[in-house]
């Protein structure tokens, strides 16, 4: 059963008045793209994306939501969120249904026309917003990529996003390409790595055909240019890109960029260069935490048609902390491996797969995650895990313990025991507590993002 116009009506008011109580990076991430599919008998059925959202909206939103709910008045229900992309093509015609009622069949098919494109050059259609999870360290990007479609060209010009190998750079300023082409077929999307902006900048000169390659770039409504780290040494080419740029940004065109390094890392990168890509807005993006890994192995091997237990999940976040490329590759392997096999993909199997592998996770144990933690605020530990209430030491120490809780999953009681307490409902207020600060609290967001850092290096 769809959801009758009232009902999409009471969900978009719901959405309306929480964009206003929560920052607009939170908004984006979390609520955006989840739309009502039903509200029957006392129970809501919320739609949602991925698993990482469903959870979040679950553990830290849910009062949130009922209450919003409730002032919509609608009590007394419970809310159950269900993975389901919001399909453009069936949401469109919904729309429709609505406004023209009458003519909803015979709505042309748009997409079709842009595949040949020369425009779309260089966009994979396998990366898109809906199989890209977020989480902690990717979602300042995905915000602004989401708020760069809605408005090309307008806000983050250009947008600069850096961070290490296999983060999901290309994913991200792809899926951004193809959205944008979703919304518009018509828009000039170019998308290129910077090797290749190279190589054809040689063969332009080669061949004397200079206008073309300048033309080509110049007349896109979207430039993505990834890893420009790799114009690095290349004079001649930053100049071309340099003019490439100015064209562009003059025009109010949107300009992405990505690179493995921050602008005043890249060397040999011509001083106005450098000056232009921190124009607008530059987002590091960083390493995925535990629960974004868990997520993001889950999506995947559901998408095998595999639903894995949470202690291989688990192994697997914990067997490759960085580089998703990598943690991908793992789940493959193990996949693979079974199927060959047909074995289930338990723990003991992934283990004996897996655990011989060279690069073990790093073990950290629970007295680093004080220390480092404590060295962070620069507190001494000994305050930390002692008696003290003053609240420059009580933040630490709450922050402490959810760490503890989201990267070694111990359990409360023996959270506080490490932190020498002997109640552990404090651990369970304190993790709490933290949950909900660091969605909404930027210097809480980014202690816990440094802290865990240095935790893996
Ligand atoms: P980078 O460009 O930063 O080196 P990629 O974008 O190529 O990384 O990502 C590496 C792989 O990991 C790709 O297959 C990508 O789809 C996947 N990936 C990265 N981040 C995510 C994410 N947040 N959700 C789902 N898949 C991801
Ligand atoms: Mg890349």
């Amino acid at each position: 059963m769809g959801s009758t116009i009232q009902e999409g009506i009471l969900w978009q008011s719901v959405l309306g008045e929480i964009e206003l109580s929560i920052s607009r990076a939170s908004f984006v991430t979390w609520f955006k793209n989840t739309h009502l599919i039903r509200n029957k008998n006392g129970v809501i059925i919320i739609g949602v994306p991925n698993v990482f959202i469903k959870q979040q909206l679950e553990r830290k939103f849910n009062p949130m939501i009922l209450e919003t709910l409730k002032k919509n008045g609608v009590e007394n229900v419970e809310v159950e969120y269900k993975i389901q992309a919001l399909d453009k093509e069936k949401t469109n015609q919904k729309e429709e249904l609505i406004i023209l009622s009458d003519q909803s069949s015979d709505r042309p098919k748009n997409k079709v026309s842009s595949l040949s494109h020369q425009y779309r050059q260089g966009l994979n259609e396998k990366y898109t917003f809906e199989n890209f999870i977020v989480g902690a360290g990717n979602e300042l990007a995905y915000a602004a990529c989401q708020a760069i479609v809605a408005n090309p060209g307008s806000k983050y010009n250009p947008l600069f996003l850096y961070g290490g190998v296999g983060i999901g750079k290309t994913h991200l300023i792809q899926a951004v390409g193809n959205e944008i082409l979703n919304n518009n077929p018509d828009a000039r999307i170019v998308y290129a790595s910077t090797e290749q902006f190279v190589q054809e900048f040689v063969d332009a000169l080669r061949f004397k055909k200079n206008t073309d390659f300048a033309g080509f770039y110049r007349g896109a409504d979207v430039l993505i240019v990834d890893d420009v780290q790799f114009l690095a040494g290349k004079e001649k080419i930053q100049e071309e890109f340099f003019h490439t740029f100015n064209a562009l940004h003059q025009a109010n065109k949107q300009i992405i960029i990505s690179s493995d390094k921050p602008p005043r890392e890249i060397p040999t990168l011509e001083e106005r260069l450098r000056s232009r890509f921190v124009w607008g807005m530059s987002i590091d993006m960083q390493n995925p935490d535990f629960e974004t890994r868990c997520a993001i192995i889950q999506t995947k091997a559901e998408s095998h048609g595999l639903e894995l237990t949470s202690d291989v999940t688990e192994y697997l976040a914990n067997y490759v902390q960085t580089n998703i490329r990598e943690l991908e590759g793992a789940l493959n392997q193990l996949l693979a491996f079974c199927e060959m096999r047909e074995l289930e993909p338990t723990l003991d199997v992934t283990v004996s797969l897996l655990g011989s592998g060279k690069s073990r996770p790093k073990h950290i144990s629970p007295r680093q995650i004080i220390e480092k933690t404590a060295k962070y605020f620069q507190v001494p530990m000994e305050d930390i895990m002692g008696p003290k209430r003053d609240k420059d030491i009580v933040v630490p120490r709450q922050i402490a313990m959810y760490i503890l809780r989201s990267e070694l999953h111990l359990s409360f009681p023996k959270i506080a025991r490490e932190l020498g307490r002997k109640d552990h409902t404090t651990a369970i207020h304190s993790i709490d507590k933290i949950e909900k600060e660091s969605v909404i609290d930027n210097g809480v967001k980014t202690a816990i993002a440094k802290i865990k850092e240095k935790l893996y290096v």
